[in-house]
C-alpha cells in the first residue's frame, strides 16, 4: 500500500492497517502488543503480518531493545512518533541516556536495512537474561480490565530494575515463561499469570535500585548520558583512580570486592536462574570498565550496581 504525506510517496505495511484497528493501549509493552495484535489477528498470515520484522516469529524478548520492537517503532509510516513510542511502550528513557548517540544510529541503521545484526544495542544482555522475568501489578491489572477490558503488561513494569509499581506503590509480581514459551502465549496478564505471579518482596537493594530507575525515566535521554558521565567521573575519583590515555589504575580491593559484590547482587535479584560467578570474572565486568569514560556501558543494571558499590564503599553519593 502506498499513501502520501506532504507530497512524498509513503509505503505502508498491512501490520499499520490492522494497528489501526486494534491501537496500542496507554502504556502497554510493546512486545506484548505486538503478540496480542498477532493473536487477534489470526486468520492473517503470521509471516506476512510480521514481515516488517523479517521473520513470523518473536525473537529474543529478554533484551532491553528487541528486534522486532525497533523494526516496528523505525518503520516508515511511524518515523514520525519511534521516539514517542518508545518512550511510552518501551521505557527506552531506562536505556537510552547508556548508548552512545552514533552508536544508537548505526544499530537503526541496521534495523532499517534489514539487515541481521547478531549484535544487541547492550552487549551484556544475554548473560543477564534470568534476570528479565515479566512482570505486572495485580491492581493496575484490575483498572486496566475496567477500563480497557484487556489486562495489558506495562512497559515501565518490565524495566530490568524496577520492582514497585509507581501508581499503587506496591510490590511487583513476576511471572517466568517456561523453556520454549514466549510473549505469544501470554499477550494479555490472564487469570493463569495472575494464579503463577510470585511477589518480589522488596529489600533495601531493589528499593535503590527502584528509585534510581525511576530518576532515569524521568529524564530526557540527553540530560541522562551527561548526568552518567559525570556519574562515572566521580565515582573514579571517589575510589581514587588514576587514568592515564590508556589506562584506568584502580586499587585491586575495590576490584577484587566488585567482583564478589556484583555476584551476590545478581544472585540475590534471581537467586534460581544462573550462577552469576560465572560470569562475572568477565574482563568486560570489571570494575574499570564501568568508571572509564570511553567504554560503553555493557548493560544498565550492571553499572547501577557499581553505583551502589561505589555508594556504599566510598564517599560518592549518586543524587
Ligand atoms: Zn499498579
Amino acid at each position: 500500500m502506498t499513501y502520501f504525506v506532504r507530497g512524498k510517496v509513503m509505503n505502508t505495511h498491512i501490520i499499520d492497517h490492522y494497528a489501526a484497528q486494534i491501537p496500542i493501549l496507554p502504556g502497554e509493552y510493546l512486545p506484548a502488543y505486538l503478540s496480542r495484535l498477532r493473536k487477534m489477528t489470526s486468520g492473517v498470515d503470521p509471516r506476512r503480518l510480521m514481515s516488517f520484522s523479517g521473520s513470523a516469529q518473536l525473537g529474543k524478548l529478554h533484551q532491553l531493545f528487541p528486534r522486532v520492537a525497533s523494526c516496528f517503532a523505525y518503520r516508515e509510516s511511524a518515523r514520525e512518533y519511534s521516539g514517542v513510542l518508545l518512550k511510552e511502550h518501551l521505557g527506552s528513557r531506562f536505556w537510552r541516556g547508556f548508548v552512545g548517540e552514533q552508536a544508537y544510529r548505526e544499530h537503526i541503521k541496521c534495523v532499517k536495512s534489514r539487515v541481521k545484526s547478531k549484535r544487541s544495542v547492550f552487549e551484556g544482555e544475554e548473560i543477564l537474561d534470568g534476570l528479565k522475568p515479566m512482570k505486572f501489578c495485580a491492581d493496575c491489572r484490575v483498572a486496566d480490565i475496567e477500563k480497557y477490558g484487556v489486562p495489558i503488561w506495562h512497559a515501565t513494569h518490565q524495566i530490568t530494575s524496577i520492582y514497585l509499581c509507581a501508581v499503587h506503590s506496591k510490590p511487583l509480581l513476576s511471572f517466568q515463561l517456561k523453556l520454549g514459551e514466549t510473549l505469544l502465549d501470554y499477550p494479555v496478564i490472564n487469570d493463569e499469570v495472575l494464579s503463577l505471579g510470585i511477589e518480589i518482596k522488596s529489600d533495601e537493594l531493589r528499593n535503590w535500585l527502584n528509585n534510581q530507575s525511576r530518576q532515569l525515566l524521568s529524564i530526557s535521554s540527553e540530560d541522562n548520558r551527561n548526568r552518567l558521565k559525570d556519574v562515572k567521573s566521580s565515582m573514579a575519583s571517589a575510589m581514587g583512580a588514576r587514568v592515564t590515555t590508556r589506562n584506568m589504575h584502580l586499587d585491586i580491593t575495590y576490584r577484587l570486592e566488585w567482583r564478589k559484590y556484583l555476584s551476590d547482587a545478581l544472585t540475590r535479584l534471581c537467586p534460581s536462574a544462573q550462577n552469576y560467578a560465572l560470569f562475572s570474572d568477565k574482563a568486560s565486568l570489571g570494575l574499570p570498565q564501568q568508571l572509564k569514560l570511553t567504554v560503553p556501558v555493557r548493560h544498565p543494571l550492571v553499572f547501577l550496581l557499581a553505583m551502589k558499590f561505589a555508594e556504599d564503599a566510598t564517599e560518592f553519593k549518586a543524587s
